[in-house]
């Protein structure tokens, strides 16, 4: 049985103080969640005060990104003890506006993967189609390619801890939801290109534009065991109906 996931991508939006606020708000709406995992993924100058706020409650802390060396002359980077320091064990990996605006590549993936792996954080790894690749129907092998190059030589024995997103570049931001037979095709897929031994159990979440009003439908399928969303995770409201699906 894969307990679903809900996690919030808050993307660049949110101060220390509002991200503070935003906890506050939400504690006790989803204090009775029990069914599902929880997550949000503020910025790194509010993960501190967040995961102070977060004490207690059913409500997990990740962040956006890591960089695989541990410290070092690395100017603008996040490491894996530091994020463990602060209270994460989540982290959101090549998600697609890394990979549009900052170089992000399956190589760099895979890096930082281990890294997430090495301080025992949850890697949440990000694959999926741009437009131009779904019309030109290469979307099961652009996203086949993302999937090899981002789990390659990781260890069979690493995979209760790593954690899946199919995300459609398409969709994301955009209003644009993919159906939830489109998703299914998808994560079927992704599924099926995992180690036999533990495709079954891994977690694969749908991203782009999650709504409260569409969530119950995607969440119907058979291969989606939850949601990475941004826009709607915003807000206390529309995260606890999200969490409530
Ligand atoms: C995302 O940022 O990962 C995402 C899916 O955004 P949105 O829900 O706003 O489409």
């Amino acid at each position: 049985m894969r307990k679903p996931i809900i996690a919030g991508n808050w993307k660049m939006f949110k101060t220390e103080a509002e991200a503070v606020d935003f906890v506050k708000k939400v504690k006790p709406l989803v204090k009775d969640v029990k069914d599902k995992t929880m997550i949000i993924c503020p910025t790194f100058p509010a993960l501190s005060k967040t995961a102070d706020e977060l004490q207690g409650s059913n409500v997990a802390l990740g962040a956006q990104n890591i960089f695989w060396e541990d410290e070092g002359a690395f100017t603008g980077e996040i490491s894996g003890p530091m994020l463990k320091a602060v209270g994460c064990t989540y982290v959101i990996i090549g998600h697609s506006e890394r990979r549009q605006y900052f170089g992000e590549t399956d190589e760099t993936v895979n890096k930082r993967i281990r890294a997430a792996l090495k301080h025992k954080l949850s890697p949440i790894v990000c694959v999926g189609e741009r437009l131009e690749e779904r019309e030109s129907g290469s979307t099961f092998k652009v996203v086949e390619t993302q999937i090899r190059g981002a789990f390659k030589d990781i260890d069979e024995a690493h995979w209760d801890n790593i954690i899946i997103a199919y995300e459609p570049v398409w969709a994301i931001g955009t209003g644009k939801t993919a159906t939830p037979d489109q998703a299914q095709e998808v994560h079927k897929f992704i599924r099926g290109l995992l180690p036999k031994s533990v495709a079954e159990k891994t977690r694969i979440l749908y991203g782009g534009s999650v709504k409260p009003n569409n969530v119950k439908d995607l969440m119907a399928q058979p291969d989606i065991d939850g949601g990475l969303v941004g826009g709607a995770s915003l807000k206390p409201d529309s995260f606890s109906q999200l969490a409530m699906f």
